[in-house]
Protein backbone atom coordinates (compact mmCIF):
# COMPACT_ATOMS: atom_id res chain seq x y z
CA UNK A 1 0.00 0.00 0.00
CA UNK A 2 2.89 2.30 0.74
CA UNK A 3 4.54 1.65 -2.45
CA UNK A 4 1.45 2.36 -4.15
CA UNK A 5 1.06 5.18 -2.03
CA UNK A 6 5.16 6.51 -3.18
CA UNK A 7 3.88 6.12 -6.72
CA UNK A 8 1.25 8.06 -6.68
CA UNK A 9 2.57 10.77 -5.31
CA UNK A 10 5.97 10.33 -7.81
CA UNK A 11 3.04 10.61 -10.67
CA UNK A 12 1.82 13.89 -9.20
CA UNK A 13 4.82 15.37 -8.40
CA UNK A 14 5.69 17.06 -11.49
CA UNK A 15 2.47 18.43 -11.48
CA UNK A 16 2.58 19.73 -8.08
CA UNK A 17 5.85 21.27 -9.14
CA UNK A 18 3.99 23.12 -12.00
CA UNK A 19 1.33 24.24 -10.10
CA UNK A 20 3.81 26.15 -7.97
CA UNK A 21 6.42 27.57 -10.41
CA UNK A 22 4.18 30.33 -11.32
CA UNK A 23 4.24 31.75 -7.52
CA UNK A 24 7.97 31.08 -7.75
CA UNK A 25 8.17 33.23 -10.58
CA UNK A 26 6.45 35.82 -9.68
CA UNK A 27 8.52 35.89 -6.04
CA UNK A 28 11.56 36.52 -7.66
CA UNK A 29 9.63 38.98 -10.60
CA UNK A 30 9.16 41.12 -7.45
CA UNK A 31 12.29 40.25 -5.70
CA UNK A 32 14.00 41.96 -8.68
CA UNK A 33 12.01 44.84 -9.41
CA UNK A 34 11.91 45.57 -5.30
CA UNK A 35 15.61 45.89 -5.16
CA UNK A 36 17.19 46.94 -8.23
CA UNK A 37 17.18 50.95 -8.42
CA UNK A 38 17.56 50.73 -12.88
CA UNK A 39 14.01 51.90 -13.02
CA UNK A 40 14.30 54.68 -10.72
CA UNK A 41 17.33 55.90 -12.44
CA UNK A 42 15.97 55.96 -15.68
CA UNK A 43 12.44 58.02 -14.49
CA UNK A 44 14.69 60.58 -12.55
CA UNK A 45 16.97 61.13 -16.01
CA UNK A 46 13.66 61.27 -17.93
CA UNK A 47 12.49 64.15 -15.39
CA UNK A 48 15.58 65.83 -14.83
CA UNK A 49 17.00 66.06 -18.34
CA UNK A 50 14.13 65.95 -21.01
CA UNK A 51 11.61 67.80 -18.41
CA UNK A 52 8.88 69.22 -20.86
CA UNK A 53 9.26 66.88 -23.61
CA UNK A 54 6.37 67.38 -25.47
CA UNK A 55 5.57 66.54 -28.76
CA UNK A 56 8.24 68.24 -31.69
CA UNK A 57 10.24 69.49 -28.95
CA UNK A 58 13.86 69.05 -28.66
CA UNK A 59 13.06 67.28 -24.99
CA UNK A 60 10.98 65.00 -26.61
CA UNK A 61 14.05 64.03 -29.24
CA UNK A 62 16.19 63.48 -25.83
CA UNK A 63 14.04 61.31 -24.50
CA UNK A 64 13.20 59.62 -27.34
CA UNK A 65 17.21 59.03 -27.42
CA UNK A 66 17.18 57.97 -23.70
CA UNK A 67 14.88 55.33 -23.99
CA UNK A 68 16.01 53.30 -27.01
CA UNK A 69 19.47 53.40 -24.73
CA UNK A 70 17.56 51.99 -21.65
CA UNK A 71 15.84 49.31 -23.63
CA UNK A 72 18.87 47.78 -25.75
CA UNK A 73 20.76 47.79 -21.60
CA UNK A 74 17.66 45.96 -20.41
CA UNK A 75 18.34 43.32 -22.92
CA UNK A 76 15.95 43.67 -25.20
CA UNK A 77 16.44 41.48 -28.71
CA UNK A 78 15.67 44.52 -30.61
CA UNK A 79 14.93 47.91 -30.30
CA UNK A 80 13.51 50.62 -32.93
CA UNK A 81 12.04 53.69 -33.59
CA UNK A 82 8.52 54.12 -35.39
CA UNK A 83 8.28 56.77 -37.09
CA UNK A 84 5.30 59.07 -36.26
CA UNK A 85 3.75 62.40 -37.38
CA UNK A 86 2.69 64.94 -34.53
CA UNK A 87 1.61 68.39 -34.45
CA UNK A 88 4.07 71.22 -33.05
CA UNK A 89 2.87 73.21 -30.55
CA UNK A 90 5.22 75.96 -28.54
CA UNK A 91 3.78 78.29 -25.36
CA UNK A 92 4.97 81.55 -25.65
CA UNK A 93 4.87 83.80 -22.92
CA UNK A 94 1.57 84.46 -20.75
CA UNK A 95 0.15 86.72 -18.21
CA UNK A 96 -3.72 87.19 -16.47
CA UNK A 97 -4.53 89.71 -14.09
CA UNK A 98 -7.84 90.54 -12.58
CA UNK A 99 -8.53 94.36 -11.69
CA UNK A 100 -11.30 95.20 -9.75
CA UNK A 101 -12.87 98.54 -8.12
CA UNK A 102 -13.76 97.26 -5.42
CA UNK A 103 -10.64 94.52 -4.35
CA UNK A 104 -7.60 95.86 -6.20
CA UNK A 105 -5.39 94.50 -9.13
CA UNK A 106 -3.62 90.49 -8.70
CA UNK A 107 -1.73 88.30 -11.03
CA UNK A 108 -3.81 84.92 -11.85
CA UNK A 109 -1.66 81.42 -11.82
CA UNK A 110 -2.46 80.40 -15.66
CA UNK A 111 -1.10 78.31 -18.19
CA UNK A 112 -2.71 77.83 -22.06
CA UNK A 113 -4.22 75.14 -22.99
CA UNK A 114 -2.59 72.45 -25.18
CA UNK A 115 -3.17 73.63 -29.16
CA UNK A 116 -5.09 76.83 -27.88
CA UNK A 117 -4.43 79.66 -29.88
CA UNK A 118 -2.55 83.16 -28.40
CA UNK A 119 -3.61 86.40 -28.21
CA UNK A 120 -1.68 87.20 -31.51
CA UNK A 121 0.96 89.40 -29.08
CA UNK A 122 -2.10 91.30 -28.24
CA UNK A 123 -3.34 91.78 -24.13
CA UNK A 124 -7.38 90.80 -24.27
CA UNK A 125 -9.36 93.25 -22.04
CA UNK A 126 -12.61 91.61 -21.11
CA UNK A 127 -15.61 91.64 -18.46
CA UNK A 128 -15.22 88.17 -17.26
CA UNK A 129 -18.85 85.59 -17.14
CA UNK A 130 -18.99 82.44 -14.90
CA UNK A 131 -20.46 79.45 -15.73
CA UNK A 132 -20.32 75.82 -14.62
CA UNK A 133 -21.96 73.79 -17.48
CA UNK A 134 -22.78 74.36 -21.27
CA UNK A 135 -26.41 74.18 -20.22
CA UNK A 136 -25.64 77.56 -18.60
CA UNK A 137 -23.69 79.26 -21.61
CA UNK A 138 -27.10 77.98 -23.78
CA UNK A 139 -29.39 80.00 -21.28
CA UNK A 140 -27.23 82.97 -20.65
CA UNK A 141 -27.06 83.38 -25.09
CA UNK A 142 -25.08 85.59 -27.37
CA UNK A 143 -26.22 88.77 -25.62
CA UNK A 144 -24.48 87.88 -22.70
CA UNK A 145 -21.37 85.92 -23.61
CA UNK A 146 -20.57 88.13 -26.78
CA UNK A 147 -17.21 89.79 -26.52
CA UNK A 148 -16.49 88.08 -22.68
CA UNK A 149 -14.16 85.85 -21.59
CA UNK A 150 -16.05 82.72 -20.42
CA UNK A 151 -14.53 81.55 -16.55
CA UNK A 152 -15.83 77.49 -16.56
CA UNK A 153 -15.33 76.98 -12.46
CA UNK A 154 -17.03 73.78 -12.01
CA UNK A 155 -14.69 71.85 -9.35
CA UNK A 156 -13.94 68.01 -9.58
CA UNK A 157 -17.23 66.15 -7.35
CA UNK A 158 -15.18 64.89 -4.17
CA UNK A 159 -17.76 62.27 -3.72
CA UNK A 160 -16.80 60.47 -6.29
CA UNK A 161 -14.10 57.83 -4.76
CA UNK A 162 -12.36 56.85 -8.13
CA UNK A 163 -10.45 59.93 -8.78
CA UNK A 164 -10.68 59.21 -12.48
CA UNK A 165 -14.35 59.40 -12.31
CA UNK A 166 -14.22 63.17 -11.33
CA UNK A 167 -11.74 64.06 -13.63
CA UNK A 168 -14.30 62.66 -16.60
CA UNK A 169 -17.06 64.24 -15.23
CA UNK A 170 -15.02 68.04 -15.37
CA UNK A 171 -12.91 67.70 -18.25
CA UNK A 172 -15.11 68.83 -21.13
CA UNK A 173 -14.86 72.42 -19.63
CA UNK A 174 -11.20 72.26 -20.88
CA UNK A 175 -11.30 70.04 -23.53
CA UNK A 176 -14.58 71.11 -25.91
CA UNK A 177 -15.43 74.49 -23.34
CA UNK A 178 -13.65 76.59 -25.37
CA UNK A 179 -15.29 75.56 -28.64
CA UNK A 180 -18.90 75.69 -26.71
CA UNK A 181 -17.95 79.29 -25.39
CA UNK A 182 -16.82 80.63 -28.81
CA UNK A 183 -20.28 79.57 -29.97
CA UNK A 184 -21.72 82.60 -28.26
CA UNK A 185 -19.36 85.36 -29.20
CA UNK A 186 -16.70 84.53 -26.46
CA UNK A 187 -13.28 86.21 -27.18
CA UNK A 188 -11.50 83.49 -24.84
CA UNK A 189 -11.89 80.93 -22.09
CA UNK A 190 -10.08 80.69 -18.74
CA UNK A 191 -10.56 77.10 -17.12
CA UNK A 192 -10.63 75.57 -13.58
CA UNK A 193 -7.51 73.36 -12.94
CA UNK A 194 -8.72 69.78 -13.27
CA UNK A 195 -7.48 68.85 -9.91
CA UNK A 196 -9.32 68.27 -6.24
CA UNK A 197 -6.12 70.06 -4.63
CA UNK A 198 -6.81 73.60 -3.61
CA UNK A 199 -3.34 75.41 -4.90
CA UNK A 200 -1.55 77.55 -6.76
CA UNK A 201 -0.66 75.03 -9.78
CA UNK A 202 -2.09 75.78 -12.93
CA UNK A 203 -2.89 72.70 -14.81
CA UNK A 204 -2.63 72.26 -18.54
CA UNK A 205 -3.83 69.88 -20.92
CA UNK A 206 -5.08 69.77 -24.65
CA UNK A 207 -8.42 71.80 -25.91
CA UNK A 208 -10.20 70.57 -29.22
CA UNK A 209 -11.55 73.39 -31.25
CA UNK A 210 -14.62 72.18 -33.51
CA UNK A 211 -13.81 72.76 -36.98
CA UNK A 212 -16.82 74.90 -37.42
CA UNK A 213 -16.26 77.83 -34.97
CA UNK A 214 -13.48 80.39 -34.43
CA UNK A 215 -10.70 79.22 -32.44
CA UNK A 216 -10.11 81.38 -29.40
CA UNK A 217 -7.65 81.77 -26.60
CA UNK A 218 -7.86 78.96 -23.92
CA UNK A 219 -5.40 78.94 -20.27
CA UNK A 220 -6.28 76.99 -17.31
CA UNK A 221 -6.12 78.93 -13.67
CA UNK A 222 -5.06 77.36 -10.82
CA UNK A 223 -7.74 75.94 -8.14
CA UNK A 224 -6.87 78.88 -5.55
CA UNK A 225 -7.70 81.79 -8.17
CA UNK A 226 -10.42 80.26 -9.42
CA UNK A 227 -12.16 80.47 -6.12
CA UNK A 228 -11.04 84.02 -5.90
CA UNK A 229 -11.86 84.84 -8.76
CA UNK A 230 -15.46 83.77 -8.43
CA UNK A 231 -15.87 85.11 -5.10
CA UNK A 232 -14.63 88.84 -6.52
CA UNK A 233 -16.91 88.07 -9.44
CA UNK A 234 -19.90 88.07 -6.45
CA UNK A 235 -19.67 91.03 -5.29
CA UNK A 236 -17.85 93.01 -8.35
CA UNK A 237 -19.58 91.43 -11.83
CA UNK A 238 -18.08 94.36 -14.24
CA UNK A 239 -14.24 93.46 -12.82
CA UNK A 240 -12.07 93.30 -15.94
CA UNK A 241 -9.76 90.20 -16.82
CA UNK A 242 -6.24 91.08 -18.94
CA UNK A 243 -5.07 87.81 -20.81
CA UNK A 244 -1.81 87.68 -22.92
CA UNK A 245 -0.69 83.99 -24.18
CA UNK A 246 1.29 83.98 -27.20
CA UNK A 247 1.63 80.28 -27.72
CA UNK A 248 1.38 78.98 -30.99
CA UNK A 249 0.78 76.16 -33.34
CA UNK A 250 3.46 75.24 -36.12
CA UNK A 251 3.28 72.72 -38.99
CA UNK A 252 2.95 68.93 -38.15
CA UNK A 253 6.69 67.64 -37.67
CA UNK A 254 8.26 64.11 -37.23
CA UNK A 255 8.71 62.23 -34.07
CA UNK A 256 9.25 58.57 -32.66
CA UNK A 257 7.34 55.95 -30.80
CA UNK A 258 10.39 54.28 -29.46
CA UNK A 259 9.84 49.94 -28.80
CA UNK A 260 11.92 47.28 -27.22
CA UNK A 261 11.09 43.55 -28.21
CA UNK A 262 11.83 40.09 -25.85
CA UNK A 263 11.42 37.49 -28.66
CA UNK A 264 8.75 35.00 -28.45
CA UNK A 265 10.04 31.36 -27.58
CA UNK A 266 6.37 29.73 -28.84
CA UNK A 267 4.57 31.88 -30.86
CA UNK A 268 6.94 34.83 -31.64
CA UNK A 269 4.73 36.45 -34.14
CA UNK A 270 2.32 37.09 -31.38
CA UNK A 271 2.64 40.37 -29.56
CA UNK A 272 1.91 41.75 -25.87
CA UNK A 273 2.24 45.52 -26.03
CA UNK A 274 3.21 46.75 -22.58
CA UNK A 275 3.90 50.94 -22.72
CA UNK A 276 3.11 54.17 -21.73
CA UNK A 277 3.60 57.53 -23.40
CA UNK A 278 6.82 59.23 -23.80
CA UNK A 279 5.42 62.72 -24.15
CA UNK A 280 4.67 64.85 -21.17
CA UNK A 281 3.44 68.33 -21.14
CA UNK A 282 5.97 71.33 -21.35
CA UNK A 283 4.94 72.58 -18.04
CA UNK A 284 5.89 69.11 -16.17
CA UNK A 285 8.78 66.79 -15.89
CA UNK A 286 6.85 64.10 -16.36
CA UNK A 287 7.02 61.67 -13.84
CA UNK A 288 3.59 60.75 -13.00
CA UNK A 289 2.31 61.02 -16.52
CA UNK A 290 3.33 59.45 -17.73
CA UNK A 291 7.28 59.05 -17.70
CA UNK A 292 6.46 56.39 -14.63
CA UNK A 293 4.62 54.10 -17.22
CA UNK A 294 7.71 54.36 -19.63
CA UNK A 295 10.23 52.87 -17.45
CA UNK A 296 7.69 50.31 -15.60
CA UNK A 297 7.19 48.77 -19.43
CA UNK A 298 11.31 48.91 -19.85
CA UNK A 299 11.23 47.55 -16.05
CA UNK A 300 9.33 44.57 -17.28
CA UNK A 301 11.88 43.89 -20.07
CA UNK A 302 15.20 44.01 -17.59
CA UNK A 303 13.45 41.97 -15.65
CA UNK A 304 12.74 39.13 -18.14
CA UNK A 305 16.14 39.37 -19.56
CA UNK A 306 17.31 39.51 -15.93
CA UNK A 307 15.73 36.06 -14.38
CA UNK A 308 15.57 34.59 -17.87
CA UNK A 309 12.10 34.63 -18.71
CA UNK A 310 11.50 33.18 -21.80
CA UNK A 311 7.76 34.14 -22.88
CA UNK A 312 5.73 32.03 -25.62
CA UNK A 313 4.68 35.12 -27.68
CA UNK A 314 6.66 38.41 -28.32
CA UNK A 315 6.97 40.91 -25.72
CA UNK A 316 7.20 44.75 -26.55
CA UNK A 317 8.22 47.55 -24.49
CA UNK A 318 6.60 50.88 -25.99
CA UNK A 319 6.95 54.37 -25.35
CA UNK A 320 4.03 56.11 -27.23
CA UNK A 321 4.62 59.92 -28.75
CA UNK A 322 1.70 62.42 -28.49
CA UNK A 323 -0.67 61.08 -25.99
CA UNK A 324 -1.10 64.06 -25.05
CA UNK A 325 -2.65 65.93 -28.24
CA UNK A 326 -3.39 63.99 -30.59
CA UNK A 327 -2.93 60.68 -30.09
CA UNK A 328 -1.03 59.44 -33.54
CA UNK A 329 1.70 57.11 -31.59
CA UNK A 330 -1.02 54.85 -30.43
CA UNK A 331 -2.95 55.21 -33.49
CA UNK A 332 0.35 54.74 -35.75
CA UNK A 333 1.26 51.75 -33.61
CA UNK A 334 -1.71 50.30 -34.43
CA UNK A 335 -1.57 51.11 -38.24
CA UNK A 336 1.67 49.40 -38.37
CA UNK A 337 0.70 46.25 -36.56
CA UNK A 338 -2.18 46.02 -39.05
CA UNK A 339 -0.55 46.73 -42.06
CA UNK A 340 1.88 44.28 -41.14
CA UNK A 341 -0.77 41.37 -40.57
CA UNK A 342 0.88 41.65 -37.01
CA UNK A 343 -1.30 39.32 -34.45
CA UNK A 344 -1.75 41.18 -30.99
CA UNK A 345 -2.95 39.07 -27.99
CA UNK A 346 -3.16 41.68 -25.28
CA UNK A 347 -1.84 45.42 -24.66
CA UNK A 348 -1.56 47.44 -21.17
CA UNK A 349 -1.20 50.65 -21.00
CA UNK A 350 0.02 52.44 -17.36
CA UNK A 351 -0.92 55.78 -17.72
CA UNK A 352 -2.62 56.53 -14.17
CA UNK A 353 -0.03 57.28 -12.57
CA UNK A 354 2.61 54.87 -10.55
CA UNK A 355 1.10 55.22 -6.51
CA UNK A 356 0.51 51.87 -5.01
CA UNK A 357 -0.84 49.12 -7.12
CA UNK A 358 -4.36 48.27 -6.58
CA UNK A 359 -4.62 45.59 -9.78
CA UNK A 360 -6.17 45.60 -13.46
CA UNK A 361 -8.63 46.77 -15.59
CA UNK A 362 -9.65 44.23 -18.37
CA UNK A 363 -12.17 45.06 -21.01
CA UNK A 364 -13.27 41.83 -21.35
CA UNK A 365 -17.19 40.47 -19.99
CA UNK A 366 -18.29 36.98 -19.27
CA UNK A 367 -16.44 33.49 -18.94
CA UNK A 368 -13.80 35.71 -20.50
CA UNK A 369 -13.45 38.19 -17.28
CA UNK A 370 -14.34 35.26 -15.16
CA UNK A 371 -10.75 33.49 -16.26
CA UNK A 372 -9.13 36.65 -16.07
CA UNK A 373 -10.14 37.26 -12.38
CA UNK A 374 -9.01 34.16 -11.25
CA UNK A 375 -5.21 35.70 -11.52
CA UNK A 376 -6.66 37.99 -8.43
CA UNK A 377 -5.15 34.70 -6.37
CA UNK A 378 -1.72 34.67 -7.50
CA UNK A 379 -1.62 38.57 -6.64
CA UNK A 380 -3.12 38.09 -2.78
CA UNK A 381 0.64 37.69 -1.23
CA UNK A 382 1.04 41.12 -2.74
CA UNK A 383 -1.75 43.06 -1.81
CA UNK A 384 -3.20 43.25 -5.23
CA UNK A 385 -6.54 42.59 -5.45
CA UNK A 386 -9.07 44.78 -8.15
CA UNK A 387 -9.19 42.61 -10.99
CA UNK A 388 -12.05 44.19 -12.78
CA UNK A 389 -13.54 45.05 -15.81
CA UNK A 390 -12.54 48.29 -16.84
CA UNK A 391 -10.45 50.57 -19.84
CA UNK A 392 -7.26 49.93 -21.22
CA UNK A 393 -6.12 53.04 -22.41
CA UNK A 394 -6.08 55.86 -25.04
CA UNK A 395 -2.24 54.51 -26.82
CA UNK A 396 -3.33 50.97 -26.92
CA UNK A 397 -7.20 51.18 -27.89
CA UNK A 398 -6.74 51.29 -31.65
CA UNK A 399 -5.21 47.69 -31.07
CA UNK A 400 -8.63 46.85 -30.22
CA UNK A 401 -9.48 46.60 -33.79
CA UNK A 402 -6.39 43.75 -34.08
CA UNK A 403 -8.38 42.01 -31.52
CA UNK A 404 -6.27 42.90 -28.14
CA UNK A 405 -7.13 42.58 -24.92
CA UNK A 406 -7.30 45.95 -23.69
CA UNK A 407 -5.70 46.21 -19.64
CA UNK A 408 -5.35 49.08 -17.45
CA UNK A 409 -3.29 49.31 -14.60
CA UNK A 410 -4.65 50.64 -11.69
CA UNK A 411 -2.58 51.85 -9.14
CA UNK A 412 -4.31 54.18 -6.47
CA UNK A 413 -5.94 56.73 -7.67
CA UNK A 414 -6.40 59.58 -4.93
CA UNK A 415 -3.19 61.59 -5.73
CA UNK A 416 -3.20 61.48 -9.43
CA UNK A 417 -4.97 64.83 -10.24
CA UNK A 418 -3.03 66.63 -7.85
CA UNK A 419 0.43 66.54 -10.00
CA UNK A 420 -1.40 65.69 -13.49
CA UNK A 421 -0.26 68.13 -16.29
CA UNK A 422 1.40 70.66 -13.62
CA UNK A 423 4.71 72.07 -13.25
CA UNK A 424 3.49 69.38 -9.81
CA UNK A 425 4.27 66.55 -11.55
CA UNK A 426 8.05 66.12 -10.99
CA UNK A 427 10.73 63.35 -9.50
CA UNK A 428 10.14 63.80 -6.05
CA UNK A 429 6.32 63.30 -6.33
CA UNK A 430 7.12 59.22 -6.84
CA UNK A 431 8.35 56.99 -3.76
CA UNK A 432 10.62 53.85 -5.28
CA UNK A 433 8.61 51.16 -3.67
CA UNK A 434 5.35 52.51 -5.41
CA UNK A 435 6.97 52.54 -8.36
CA UNK A 436 8.47 49.23 -8.06
CA UNK A 437 5.32 47.10 -6.68
CA UNK A 438 3.68 48.39 -9.81
CA UNK A 439 6.48 47.15 -12.26
CA UNK A 440 6.44 43.81 -10.78
CA UNK A 441 2.85 43.67 -10.99
CA UNK A 442 2.78 44.58 -14.50
CA UNK A 443 5.75 41.81 -14.93
CA UNK A 444 3.81 39.44 -13.52
CA UNK A 445 0.51 40.13 -15.09
CA UNK A 446 1.62 39.68 -18.12
CA UNK A 447 3.84 36.32 -17.93
CA UNK A 448 0.66 34.38 -16.44
CA UNK A 449 -1.35 35.62 -19.31
CA UNK A 450 0.95 34.77 -21.89
CA UNK A 451 1.69 31.50 -19.48
CA UNK A 452 -2.04 30.19 -19.27
CA UNK A 453 -3.37 31.71 -22.80
CA UNK A 454 -5.71 33.91 -21.09
ZN1 LIG B 1 -0.90 60.40 -19.46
Amino acid sequence: MQKIIAVFFLLLAPHILKAQEPAKVLSSVFDEALTDRTEYNNLEYLCKHTKGRIAGSPAAEKAIEYTRQALISAGADTVWLQKVRVPHWVRGTEKCTVTSSVHGTKDLAITALGLSVGTNENELTSNVIEVHNFEELKTLGIQSIQGKIVFFNRPFDNKLINSFSAYGGAVNQRTTGPSEASEYGAIAVIVRSMTQSLDNFPHTGVTRYADSVNKIPAVAVSTLDAELLSQWLKTDPSLTLHLVSSCRNYPDTLSYNVIGEVYGSLKPHEYITVGGHLDAWDIAEGAIDDGGGCVQAIEMIRIYKKLGIKPKRTMRAVMFMNEEMTGTGGKTYAEEAKRKGEVHYAALESDRGVMSPRGFGFEADGPKLEKLQTLASWFAPYNIRDFDKGGGGSDIAPLKALGALQIGYIPDSQRYFWYHHSANDTFEQVNIRELQMGSAAIASLIYLIDLFDL
